[in-house]
């Protein structure tokens, strides 16, 4: 709720002559929460007489200041420069899928798999488990042993889908944190391993040596991370296989999706990581879980282009989700008991705090990425051939914007080569103040498409 003294600048804000202006920059973010505040100008000049032709400053923005939006991915930082990444990414992973934004759509024929790759289990959590529409217990066991903790390995509750306790360990001090943690820290590195070990695999059920495949295939990645509810990654990953010359050139016959399924099958369970020992802490070897879900991506029903470019597009603005509103660095020094976060979270965080501290660990970056529960990957990437990239679908974004502004008159029209542009920019804050931030949702609640 609006305090009154906030309502009591809006309505002074409305009556203000620079309304319109000021209502503009709100509405050109977007409804971004925290807008960048810049201060600066641009000038057009003519290079042969040094004559201005046109000056854009931002004195004449409210307060001296223009608001641009914050562009993150995080759905929990902006949802609305989020829901602009999410609509980037699947037309990316989309265009891969089925051509559009420079991609033939030749590409919609050569064999390309969905696929999921799991973590290992590191202890028993509490999980909604369905059959159909039926809902299971969770983990009824009858004669179900007692841990050395005192605590019965059993649980026969139906936990709905909001349950606070889905994901979290039925003994927190069985639960292997340090694993967890560890092999989201590693989890960048196993794909990678696992992109070698696919691509030689591949090579060997073809019969050719590495060298000679990338002759004539070439196989496209675009991949995300989704957390699971207990705290660790799952990777899912879009896997291609194209000619030589990436998506433009058709893959040979004898490349086929039941070949590529196999050496999947075969990279992942072939990868490992190991883990030097540290004081108190055992070496350790990890690799994928054992669920592995490899499907399909067919444009004749059964799992379709839309459904995977728009799952892999959700996650890629999301962040470890039991962490809740903590997606920001941790000071080291911080008392881990005062963060709002329930308690597995926390004992993910400590894990970190606690092995990033050994010089054994330190290239894992645990402290750093704490908030994180040990993930430092990117959360989506795609391998250079798999289709655009976000920086063009955003320059085309951006050229849309210039050429309305030309339009509209708000922006004159030069020739870019033969008018010299001095900019000038200052980065001066972030944020909303309470005005501006009611004025942001009372407009996004009036229109939500504005
Ligand atoms: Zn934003
Ligand atoms: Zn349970
Ligand atoms: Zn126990």
């Amino acid at each position: 709720m609006a305090s009154p003294d906030t309502v009591a600048e809006l309505i002074a804000r409305l009556d203000a002559p620079d309304h319109g202006r000021w209502a503009a920059q709100l509405r050109r973010t977007g409804g971004c929460r925290q807008p960048i505040h810049l201060r600066g100008h641009v000038l057009h000049v003519d290079p042969a007489t040094g004559r201005r032709l046109h000056t854009y400053t931002t004195a004449t923005e409210p307060g001296g200041i223009l608001r641009v939006p914050c562009k993150t991915r995080r759905a929990s930082r902006c949802p609305s420069c989020a829901e602009t990444y999410r609509a980037d990414t699947y037309h990316l992973i989309r265009a891969g899928l089925v051509g559009g934004k420079g991609v033939p759509p030749t590409v919609a024929t050569h064999p390309c798999l969905f696929v999921t790759l799991t973590a290992p289990s590191f202890g028993l959590v509490h999980t909604r488990r369905e059959r159909g529409a039926k809902l299971l217990p969770c983990h009824p066991r009858r004669n179900a042993r007692t841990c050395p903790h005192g605590r019965v390995l059993s649980c026969t509750a139906k936990h709905s889908a909001d349950d606070p306790r889905l994901g979290e360990p039925l003994c927190p001090e069985c639960y292997d944190y340090s694993g967890s943690v560890l092999f989201n820290a590693v989890a960048p590195e196993l794909w990678r391993r696992f992109t070698e070990a696919l691509r030689r695999r591949f090579a060997k059920l073809s019969g050719l040596t590495l060298k000679a495949l990338k002759e004539k295939v070439t196989i496209s990645f675009a991949k995300v991370a989704e957390y699971q509810r207990r705290g660790v990654v799952h990777l899912h990953a879009v896997i291609r296989l194209d000619g030589p010359d990436g998506p433009e050139s058709p893959p040979p016959g004898w490349a086929s999706a039941e070949a590529l399924a196999q050496a999947v099958q075969h990279a992942v369970s072939a990868v490992t990581v190991t883990i030097t020992a540290a004081d108190g802490e055992p070496a350790r070897v990890l690799k994928w879980g054992t669920q592995l879900d490899i499907r399909r991506i067919a444009m004749d029903g059964g799992l379709t282009e839309q459904a995977v470019a728009s799952y892999i597009a959700k996650y890629a603005t999301k962040a470890a989700e039991c962490v809740g509103a903590l997606d920001q660095r941790i000071n080291p020094l911080t008392d881990l008991d005062t963060l709002p976060i329930r308690d597995h979270a926390r004992r993910l965080i400590a894990a970190c705090m606690h092995l990033g501290a050994f010089d054994e660990l330190a290239d894992l970056r645990l402290i750093q990425w704490a908030h994180m529960l040990g993930f430092r990957g990117h959360f989506s990437t795609k391998s250079r051939h798999y289709s655009t990239t976000l920086g063009d679908i955003r320059a085309d974004r951006t050229e849309r914007v210039r050429a309305e502004a030309i339009t509209t008159g708000r922006l004159p029209l030069f020739d870019e080569d033969t008018v010299l542009v001095i900019t000038h920019w200052e980065y001066v804050g972030k944020g909303l103040s309470p005005v501006d931030a009611l004025l942001a949702s009372l407009r996004l609640e009036v229109n939500p498409d504005a």
